[in-house]
Formats: structure tokens, sequence, C-alpha cells
């Protein structure tokens, strides 16, 4: 199980489209790859009627499952922003995470949220309240 988690470069530039879109609510959505590797990216609607929590819309959720396990893709993370800040998981993301294997990816902006490259991403392995940092590792789509 590698470590890293590795986004591919188009699959990042969606993931900061989506941020900069939905700013100033939170998005969120899931990762799915192979290997620590990103495959394809599901942007899930967010459901929460707060501005700072996130819940998935459980339909648009499963159909992405669903696709994962017949692409026979794993989820390499959960994404979702803190259009605010800050950069490490809320109380309530830890209480919240529904797969403690997979990984947390929190986007921040560092600069104009409205422009999705002035969007950053923490990923964390969470751990009941404890989380460490896991390297995001940003690959050109060559190889691919
Ligand atoms: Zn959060």
């Amino acid at each position: 199980m590698s470590s890293n988690l590795n986004l591919l470069s188009h699959h990042w530039q969606e993931i900061q489209k989506h941020a900069s879109q939905g700013y100033p609510r939170e998005i969120c959505g899931l990762i799915a790859g192979n290997q620590g590797t990103s495959r394809y990216v599901f942007p899930i609607i967010n459901t929460s009627m707060q501005t700072d929590r996130f819940f998935m819309d459980p339909r648009e959720l499963l159909a992405a499952l669903e696709a994962i396990e017949n692409n026979a893709w794993e989820i390499e993370g959960i994404y979702h922003s803190h259009p605010h800040g800050p950069e490490y998981p809320s109380h309530a993301d830890l209480n919240e995470h529904l797969y403690p294997t997979v990984k947390m990816c929190i986007l921040y902006p560092i600069g104009d949220p409205a422009i999705p490259h002035h969007w950053n991403i923490r990923s964390y392995q969470i751990s009941g309240e404890r989380f460490t940092v896991v390297p995001v590792r940003i690959k050109t789509d060559e190889g691919e």
C-alpha cells in the first residue's frame, strides 16, 4: 500500500476547479484509483445546510461507489474544501470520517479562492481523533 497520494495533474485541476466554483460553500467528492494513484475523480453534491460542513448526497455517493467497484478501483481519498481554512481536519471531520483506511483530503485557499490554482491540498491518514499528514504528489499525465 502506497503511503503517498499521487494525483494526476488533470485530476488535480478538476478538484481545484470544483473547489473554486463551489466557493464559498464546502465541496466534496471521491478520488478513485489504484495503488495510491488517481484514476478518476467523482465530485459529489454536498447536501449539508451548514456552510462549514459537508454531507455527501447518498444517491451520488452510491453511484460513485458502484462505478469504483465496477472498474476495480479503490477509494484513494475523500476530499472536501475548507473555503476559509484551516488546512487540517475539524473535530466534526474526524468524527464523521466514513472510512478510517481512506485518506482525508482537504482543500484550502492560498490566495483568491475564485481562482482554481489558488487552492492547495493536504492529505491525512485518520486514526480516531489523531491525524497524520500523507504527502500528495501531483504527477504529470504522461505515462497514464
Ligand atoms: Zn472539514
